[in-house]
């Protein structure tokens, strides 16, 4: 699998960065987030490294769709409230001016009672 040798989300991946680990499959990976912004905060992540959504191509629809559907499945699992009074948010950031800060390919998925952190 590939994956990059200074990238903090493919440690996490492999486990050599300890993190709070939601989900794991032979293809994805998800945990939470160190720093929350909601009571449900959690990252979904390929293990393989790509570096961010403007890095994927045609090839990558599958993984992509996988963690979409993954996302309501474990956002239920960890605690966010049942569509439509709960719901959850999910946010893909992309290079500097998209706010990404970490670059390896994530999904956040945020969620549970408001307020939040941010918005
Ligand atoms: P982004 O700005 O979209 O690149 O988001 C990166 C996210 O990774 C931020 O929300 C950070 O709080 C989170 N983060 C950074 N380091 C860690 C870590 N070691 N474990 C869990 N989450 C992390
Ligand atoms: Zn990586």
């Amino acid at each position: 699998m590939s994956h990059s040798d200074n990238c903090l989300f493919c440690k996490i991946a492999a486990g050599a960065i300890p993190s709070r680990k939601v989900y794991e499959d032979g293809e994805l990976f998800a945990f939470h987030d160190i720093h929350p912004a909601a009571p449900v905060h959690f990252l979904i992540i390929p293990k393989a490294h790509l570096a961010s959504l403007a890095q994927v191509g045609p090839e990558d629809a599958g993984l992509l769709g996988r963690m979409m559907v993954l996302a309501p499945k474990l956002a239920l699992e960890q605690g966010c409230n049942p569509y439509p009074k709960g719901g959850f948010r999910t946010v893909i950031n992309t290079g500097d001016e998209g706010g990404q800060e970490v670059q390896h390919l994530h999904v956040h998925v945020m969620g549970g009672p408001r307020p939040w952190l941010k918005g």
